[in-house]
């Protein structure tokens, strides 16, 4: 089992100061509505443009969108898996580790830390748009929306897995799995908005 926060135990309470400068401490927290908002309106945006501006058959454009939402789970998972829990060989790849990802498991229910301070998140979005364009041309429109709607939702779900109580229907597997990844295995279990990826490539939690 890696390590990758701090303490021995996770405080289910308290919150990290991550920066002595008082701006920083504020920019490096965020309301999870803030990502959310701006990644569903980006999309809304694009998808009007594929609509409107581009010649794209409609039902092509949902299928494109579909493939974008999908792509996501699998960056998300990929990125949780390898990025963020990497093994930190150096005192800069601890840090960084440490500042994405460490302080999450060191408090997990601390709320303004769930998603990357705004300027960064429209970052990522402007250089995913500009990815997409290169490589597919006006059908990036159809699929980035798709990929957006997946982030939205993969913010949307760790938040509510966080901030309130399972449900008890199908959905409480997203609760469950997220805790063991927390609280149990950080080995295991690295998709929060699916557990589809964590089935097809075997990281689901063992069954004990
Ligand atoms: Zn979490
Ligand atoms: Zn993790």
């Amino acid at each position: 089992m890696k390590k990758i926060g701090r303490l021995e135990k996770p405080d289910n309470f308290g919150s990290a100061h991550m920066f002595s400068n008082p701006i920083l401490e504020r920019i490096s927290r965020t309301h999870i509505s803030i990502p959310i908002t701006m990644f569903l309106v980006m999309a809304l945006i694009s998808f009007y443009i594929a609509y409107t501006e581009t010649s794209t058959f409609i039902g092509t454009g949902i299928l494109l969108l579909i493939a974008g939402f999908i792509f996501f789970t699998f960056v998300e998972y990929f990125m949780h898996k390898y990025f963020f829990h990497m093994e930190p060989n150096t005192p800069i790849k601890d840090k960084v580790q440490y500042s994405i990802h460490g302080v999450h498991h060191d408090y997990p229910k601390d709320k303004d830390r769930l998603a990357m301070p705004p300027f960064v998140s429209a970052a990522y979005a402007a250089i995913l748009y500009l990815i997409f364009k290169l490589i597919m041309g006006d059908l990036a429109y159809y699929f980035l929306p798709g990929f957006l709607i997946g982030y939205a939702s993969y913010l949307g779900v760790h938040y509510i897995v966080h901030a309130f109580p399972p449900p008890k229907n199908f959905f409480k597997t997203l609760w469950v799995n997220h805790a063991i990844h927390h609280y149990k295995d950080p080995d295991s279990a690295f998709g929060v908005s699916t557990p589809l990826w964590d089935i097809i490539l075997g990281t689901m939690p063992k069954k004990d």
